[in-house]
């Protein structure tokens, strides 16, 4: 029995974990590599008004075109990029990215951007984010950025501070995944919050459960108390964002609505529905 005898154990283990150590040094090179062979690219998922059902905006959510892997979902390589740093290169031509196809979308709608806790420890990420708006030439208050309450548990105080400085570009913030955490509640009395976004997990609960129900109720009243807006993520019935809407969520975003998708087709729907002419082609718009 291996555990009667380390050795076997240690030899038996060997081989699948040193496979796993070179899988990963293999994606971390392939990752480096991507950004230059633009095998990353953005899907876009819209965000409705949930009252009206009109598109305000859309979320930007990256994928990588493995050359040989296939498609890959943040969930797979984020955190490898987190690990390595190269995060920082990554996020700069997502918020680049998503502020250039936002300019395609006429004068109003919003773009979100996902950002990671560990950008929130760099002392450059105000800049950066200064640098893209500069750049880019897009209204500040057309940027969402979208955080987690990991932010703020890794280290409060300088969040508040970064936070506040993000702000004062002119840009939006919003808590991502909202009631997944254990202090959300506290963060959002202190923290300079545009908006709240509702964790999907609430919203497939409102099929099954009451409690569900009345906890995305106390979730909206008190975002509305506190004058922030209210998205829900994940709604996939058509029953759920009628209690959505019942329950006075302001905006609306899941597969029921639409899907993350490919930038010249967000700008399809986008015609179709809310009646835009966007103002520019993506090829324009990325000379
Ligand atoms: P998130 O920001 O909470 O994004 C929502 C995720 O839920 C997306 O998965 C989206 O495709 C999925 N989703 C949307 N509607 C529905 C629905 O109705 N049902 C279900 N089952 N799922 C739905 P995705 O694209 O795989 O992204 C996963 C996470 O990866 C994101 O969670 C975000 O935290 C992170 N992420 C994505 N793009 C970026 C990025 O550019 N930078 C960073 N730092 N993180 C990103
Ligand atoms: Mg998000
Ligand atoms: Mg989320
Ligand atoms: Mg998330």
């Amino acid at each position: 029995e291996a555990k009667s005898n380390g050795r076997n154990l240690y030899k038996f283990y060997e081989p699948a974990m040193n496979e796993r150590i070179m899988e990963r040094r293999q994606l971390e090179m392939d990752m480096r590599q991507a950004l230059r062979r633009r095998e990353f690219r953005l899907d876009f998922q819209p965000r409705y008004d949930a009252a009206s059902q009109t598109i305000v905006g859309a979320e930007a959510l990256v994928r990588w075109q493995h050359p040989s892997r296939g498609l890959l979902s943040p969930g797979v390589f984020i955190p490898l990029a987190e690990e390595t740093g190269l995060i920082v290169e990554l996020s700069d031509w997502v918020l680049n990215e998503a502020c250039l196809n936002a300019l395609c979308w006429g004068p109003e709608l919003m773009v979100s951007v996902n950002l990671s806790p560990v950008e929130f420890q760099r002392s450059d990420l105000v800049d950066r984010v200064g640098a893209v708006l500069e750049q880019t030439g897009i209204a500040p208050s057309r940027l969402e950025l979208e955080i987690t309450e990991s932010v703020m548990l890794e280290d409060a105080a300088s969040a508040l501070t970064t936070m506040n400085r993000l702000k004062a570009l002119g840009i939006r913030l919003s808590m991502d995944d909202f009631g997944t955490g254990y202090s959300s509640l506290s963060y959002l009395r202190s923290y300079p919050f545009d908006g709240i976004k509702i964790d999907r997990s609430f919203i497939a609960g409102l099929d099954q459960s009451d409690s569900s129900e009345a906890i995305v109720n106390a979730i909206v009243s008190m975002g509305h108390a506190l004058s922030l807006t209210v998205t829900a993520e994940g709604i996939e019935t058509v029953a759920q964002l009628g209690k959505l809407t019942d329950l006075a969520c302001d905006q609306a975003q899941g597969f029921y609505l639409g899907r993350p998708m490919a930038p010249l087709l967000f700008q399809q729907v986008l015609r179709d529905s809310n009646g835009v002419e966007p103002e520019g082609t993506l090829a324009f718009a990325g000379e």
